[in-house]
């Protein structure tokens, strides 16, 4: 299902739609980071603790699939010499009681001069540090999907993921076989590829291109409606703006997308490129799930009236 593309990020978490830590797993490339801060660090806990469940394409059963976590444990000694007992805990409810304890607003605040807040202390740190999370199909234990995280300080950055975001947004593809050009399929390929492995402006620029690409077969649609000087010297966005009724309504209505779009790629910092690639690849999905949207409504309609026209040859 897909909603609102300036969701950001694609809403396609089960349990918890709005997981920030999940989606940010689900659609960061490699080496991006994300904050850990005051506001989201429930969202992590929950997510540690495996209370997230997302939904996800599933390499082995070969279609989309819910996955859900298994809980991240610490092992800790008991006992004054430190060497008594081993014991396992959960790691989402020993952060929980971090914050209810030590780093809570409340509880800085009775100390003078008030903490800093931290989302660990000392004693996690070493577990913390590089965390792998991993995700199991929910129709098959056997089937994994794992990412793996490092933290420094307050913030995340993702450094592995299998199968990899390019094996699983592939498969994603095959639903607009029918609507896209060679050409661009293969571009946008390369794109999702270089993405997944953390290349920003390159990727970036093979999905302007292919946006540009589509605008221009927009265009073609709309034929004479358009003037065909100010459409060439507008600027992509402009162009998208003047396609009203051409290209789905989410992208000539929404004005960040302008935003987004009106800066040239020598502009843009290779973070941008990053940040920006989920939402310009989301537009792509979105003009080609119209046209295939539209493909499919012709060709039942082109179904449906050889039918009648053979009853009514027989009923004459
Ligand atoms: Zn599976």
């Amino acid at each position: 299902m897909r909603h609102n593309i300036f969701d950001s990020i694609p809403s396609n978490i089960v349990s918890s739609k709005d997981n920030v830590f999940a989606n940010f797993l689900q659609t960061a490339g490699l080496y991006d980071s994300m904050k850990i801060d005051e506001d989201n660090i429930a969202y992590l806990i929950e997510l540690l603790k495996g209370n997230v469940k997302i939904s996800a394409y599933c390499k082995e059963c070969k279609q989309e699939r819910v996955f859900y976590m298994k809980p991240i444990e610490y092992y800790f000694e008991t006992g004054p010499d430190g060497n008594e007992e081993i014991r396992c805990a959960s790691l989402g409810e020993k952060i929980e009681s971090l914050q209810n304890m030590i780093f809570s607003t409340k509880s800085r605040q009775e100390k003078s001069p008030a903490e800093e807040w931290k989302w660990i202390n000392w004693q996690i740190a070493d577990t913390t540090r590089l965390m792998k999370l991993e995700y199991i199909c929910s129709m098959d234990e056997k089937h994994h999907l794992d990412y793996i995280v490092l933290t420094t300080d307050n913030s995340m950055m993702k450094i592995g993921q299998y199968p990899s975001i390019a094996d699983m947004t592939f498969p994603e593809l095959d639903a607009y076989k029918h609507v896209i050009s060679k050409e661009d399929r293969k571009e946008l390929g390369t794109a999702i590829g270089l993405f997944a492995n953390g290349v920003g402006a390159g990727s970036y620029v093979y999905l302007r291109r292919i946006l540009e690409r589509l605008v221009y077969k927009a265009k073609e649609a709309a034929a004479d409606v358009i003037d065909n000087e100010m459409f060439e010297q507008a600027r992509v966005a402009e162009k998208i703006k003047m396609l009203e009724g051409y290209l789905p309504d989410i992208l000539v209505k929404n004005t960040t997308i302008y935003g987004i779009l009106s800066k040239g790629i020598h502009e843009l910092s290779e973070e941008e490129c990053r940040k920006y690639f989920p939402v310009v690849k989301e537009c792509i999905y979105q003009i080609l799930g119209m046209w295939e949207s539209e493909r499919r409504k012709q060709a039942d309609e082109d179904a449906l009236s050889k039918a009648l026209s053979s009853i009514s040859s027989s009923i004459k």
